[in-house]
């Protein structure tokens, strides 16, 4: 194709974005290397997932694509009111948890105003920031990989609307305390946004998770969930957000309609009602081999970050450059995150797989770290 060469002209503020760095696909992996087997620990899937019924609700729904999902939406938000003892007003859906943060950037965020990110965390935060013409303040998380509060609060200013916060933390994998992150929007929600992305909370132990139905209904909060993490359903593409009726009712009144295909209404609403047994059996799996395998790193040298997630943020030995671990390791046919993208050089995030696919990468990972 030959390329015009008259000016795009697109928003300013695009120039200013990075592209999302998606993980590695099988696909590609298996062609680049030529090999014959490759297991991605790379993006926080759930290899377990879907679950029975929501594979079963999927395949219902195939007969019933070609009207728009009208009931369905209907069904789902109260489906997720009554598990977290809100009304249906304070629940909307979007296509997946990167959609619902997108949007709620649009919802929030003018030329001028301030956000204040944790330095690391998840990159969508700052670039649909920076897409609304907004600035972004990074504050650094603790020497324990937990969110400086404290220094969050000083850093409010009058320019200040809306403060990110991620809970596990990607790509750490750690959680504040409970009390303290409680306390912090009890505080800060009178006068900031909070947006708090709870993409892992139901790998959270239990007592540790925040309590959040009453900050909800008084506080400048706005919680996010979705299915593609604890309930293995990334590839349809369902989250959610949850806040007081007004903010609900002005999300749907700018978010795309329809935005949510039917076969994950369908699935998210089933696994909801009736797969909560075999999520909760396969995350005490996901657990048990997550202990295996922080005790196995640490046995072979890496520095393991206590991880509150289905992923594990780890230090390598050596002081070994991970982007070039991460590039060895993809020639073997495994696929994990190399961190110098989040400004940690030296570590590396990796997904809790099936114990097959946690043994080939640790066989793999001694290959490569010994060498
Ligand atoms: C994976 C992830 C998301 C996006 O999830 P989708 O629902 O698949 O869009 C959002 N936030 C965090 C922290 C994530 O890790």
């Amino acid at each position: 194709m030959k390329e015009s060469v008259v000016s795009l002209n697109l928003r300013k503020q695009v120039d200013d974005c990075k592209p999302y760095i998606a993980g590695e696909t099988e696909a590609s992996v298996l062609k680049r290397y030529g090999l014959n087997k490759v297991v991605k620990l790379g993006s926080n899937e759930n290899p377990f997932g879907p679950y029975k019924h929501a594979k079963k609700a999927m395949q219902e729904s195939l007969e019933v694509v070609n009207r728009y999902p009208e009931d369905d939406y209907v069904e789902l938000t109260a489906t997720i009111a009554k598990i977290n003892n809100l009304d249906v007003t304070n629940i909307a859906l979007g296509s997946g948890a990167g959609n619902v943060i997108e949007t709620v950037a649009r919802l929030l965020l003018d030329e001028g105003d301030e956000v204040l990110i944790a330095k690391p965390t998840y990159r969508l935060y700052r670039e649909v920031s920076i897409l609304m013409g907004a600035t972004i303040r990074e504050i650094p998380v603790k020497s324990d990989f937990t969110y400086d509060l404290e220094a969050m609060e000083e850093d409010i200013t009058d320019k200040t609307k809306l403060i990110w916060l991620c809970n596990p933390n990607n790509p750490t994998g750690v959680i504040n305390d409970r009390k303290e992150l409680e306390s912090f929007i009890d505080r800060v929600g009178d006068d900031v946004w909070i947006v708090l992305d709870e993409a892992y909370a139901d790998f959270i132990a239990g007592g540790q998770r925040p309590e959040i139905v009453e900050l909800l209904k008084n506080k400048k909060l706005i919680v996010i969930r979705t299915f593609s993490k604890f309930y293995g359903m990334a590839g349809v593409r369902v989250g959610y957000l949850m806040a007081q009726a007004a903010v609900i009712s002005a999300f749907d009144t700018i978010t795309e309609p329809f935005c949510v295909n039917r076969t994950g209404l369908f699935a998210a609403k089933a696994t909801l009602l009736a797969d909560q047994e075999q999520a909760d059996r396969i995350k005490n799996l996901i657990l048990d081999e997550r202990a295996r395998m922080e005790s196995i790193l640490n046995e072979m040298g890496f520095t393991v970050i206590p991880s509150s997630s289905n992923f594990i943020f780890a230090k390598l030995p050596n002081d070994l450059y991970s982007a070039t671990i991460c590039e060895q390791l993809m020639a073997k046919g495994v696929i994990i995150r190399e961190c110098d993208a989040w400004g940690y050089p030296a570590y590396v995030r990796i997904t809790i797989g099936k114990k097959e696919e946690n043994d080939f990468l640790l066989n793999k990972l001694a290959d490569v770290i010994e060498n």
